[in-house]
């Protein structure tokens, strides 16, 4: 659904809830703040209870409101051409074991064993920094998507760097709201 956000100057814009939490530029050019999205809710009469980006944004991807924008999340230029990222999600507290990881951890015991004979034969301090290394582990969980992303031809070069790719996305509001709930999300291009 859409919801009407008037501007001082009288004229108003139609916006959908994935731009809750944005600023458009109205044709007076004064800025328009949409309201968050509860607050956008509220105004319509919904129910306002926030939704988990993660349970929302396949309600948006299948309703096609991603992008909310045709700027390029890189240089801000309208462009037509769209990106996807791969984001695996990753929760680092979950630490649910099944068989397939049970198995990855037991090679990557073996590999552990393995390798501490080789540090204690070659060298203390490789010994030494490998243990400090040791005790920080994620396991990959759902949810998995490809998430659709503006970004002009120009700038597509740019998009190497896992970090850069970050950056695109979290100028979408629920791509944010998701890498924020899961900050160890692996990202890759699609190509
Ligand atoms: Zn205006
Ligand atoms: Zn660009």
């Amino acid at each position: 659904m859409e919801y009407r956000i008037d501007c001082p100057c009288g004229q108003h814009m139609m916006v959908r809830e994935g731009a809750a939490g944005m600023t458009f530029t109205c044709t007076c050019g004064k800025p328009i703040n949409v309201p968050t999205r509860s607050h956008l809710r509220s105004i319509a009469g919904l129910p306002t209870n926030d939704i988990s980006p993660d349970r929302i944004i396949p309600y948006f991807l299948a309703t096609g409101q991603l992008p909310t924008s045709n700027a390029c999340s890189f240089c801000g230029n309208e462009t037509s051409s769209i990106r996807y990222a791969h984001v695996e999600c990753i929760d680092p507290k979950r630490t649910k074991v099944d068989g397939a990881i049970l198995l990855v951890n037991i090679l990557k015991g073996i590999i552990v064993i393995v390798a501490w004979i080789t540090m204690v034969v070659f060298s203390p301090v490789w010994f030494l920094n490998f243990r400090r290394d040791e005790g920080v582990q994620s396991y990959p969980t759902k949810p998995i998507f490809d998430l659709p992303f503006p970004v002009c031809d120009l700038c597509q070069p740019a998009l190497k760097d896992e970090e850069y790719i970050k950056r695109c996305l979290c100028k979408e509001m629920e791509y944010r709201r998701l890498l924020e709930q899961f900050p160890a999300s692996k990202i890759t291009l699609v190509t």
